[in-house]
């Protein structure tokens, strides 16, 4: 393992895209545990009732899980929930249950339910003795409140793009939506990266798709594409990422590329004014 240029401060992305099914969770996973492989220490927020994310990292999260949901709705400090995948010591986790599914609605009346995960982050970076490099947040597929508490707490947007039909399709009601988070909540949120997914090399139209989003986002989206690969989507039945499950794999090389290109990509230094 290579040990990587780490900026010091904490970086928090929010993986997003009300779309469902597009690698937002694949994208949070395996990028996170690219990170961990390269040194950097890393912890994945599952806010996403599913519960997918903490699945592929092999962390326990049944319904008496001690979960976001006590984080979000009671106010249990993060670090009582967090656990550490078996993959890496560097892979965290703030494992998601099913009780999740509720808080969408139980959120509607409590006070600051935009801000909720913000405290409890900056609440448990402040008292963490550990560095921590990366937070990422995977998002369910809609724009509840749920997703506005993570585009509260985080610095940077990630969105993970499939390449088919449609790609862009929703693309403007998202960043009409970061631009509501900015104006409102959180002035220093900003979309920082795009990741091509689920690449098919075979077909025109991927080719296509990916040509229109370069030309739309050309400083965002990153140089390395995600193949569409078996074994990307074997590894979470076995409660791993690719990364740990085939890491010879296409899908687990071209994910520790973007990795690699997200730390040099740290472009945050060119938004800043707002905090
Ligand atoms: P989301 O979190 O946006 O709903 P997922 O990450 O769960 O999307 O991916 C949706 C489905 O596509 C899953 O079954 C996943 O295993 C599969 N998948 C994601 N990325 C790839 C890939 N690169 N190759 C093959 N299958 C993929
Ligand atoms: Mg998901």
């Amino acid at each position: 393992t290579t040990t990587v240029e780490l900026t010091g401060r904490t970086r928090v992305l929010t993986v997003s895209n009300q779309k469902g099914g597009v690698g937002k969770t694949t994208t949070t996973v395996n990028i996170a545990a690219s990170l961990a492989a390269v040194g950097a220490r890393v912890l994945v927020v599952d806010l996403d009732p599913q519960g997918n994310a903490s699945t592929a990292l092999g962390v326990p999260h049944t319904a008496d899980t001690p979960s976001v949901y006590d984080v979000l709705i009671d106010e249990f400090p993060l670090a009582d929930i967090i656990q550490t995948s078996p993959e890496s010591p560097n892979l965290l986790c703030a494992p998601s249950t099913i009780h999740l599914a509720g808080a969408e609605i139980e959120l509607v009346s409590q006070v600051a339910r935009e801000h909720r995960l913000r405290t409890a982050l900056d609440d448990y970076l402040e008292r963490l003795d550990e560095r921590l490099d990366f937070v990422l947040i995977d998002c369910p597929p809609s724009l509840g409140l749920l997703t506005i508490n993570a585009f509260t707490a985080a610095h940077e947007l990630l969105i993970p793009i499939q390449c088919e039909y449609y790609a862009l399709e929703g693309l403007s009601q998202l960043l009409g939506t970061v631009r509501m988070i900015q104006k409102h909540l959180n002035p220093r949120l900003y979309l920082s990266t795009i990741l091509l997914t689920m690449y098919d090399a075979r077909t025109r139209l991927a080719q296509q798709v990916a040509d229109e989003v370069r030309q739309h986002f050309p400083k965002e989206v990153l140089q390395t594409v995600i193949p569409r690969s078996v074994r990307v989507s074997e590894a979470p039945s076995f409660g791993q990422t690719v990364i740990a499950y085939d890491g010879q794999s296409a899908g687990a090389i071209a994910y520790r590329e973007a990795a690699v290109e997200i730390i040099a990509h740290d472009t945050a230094h060119q938004n800043e004014g707002g905090s």
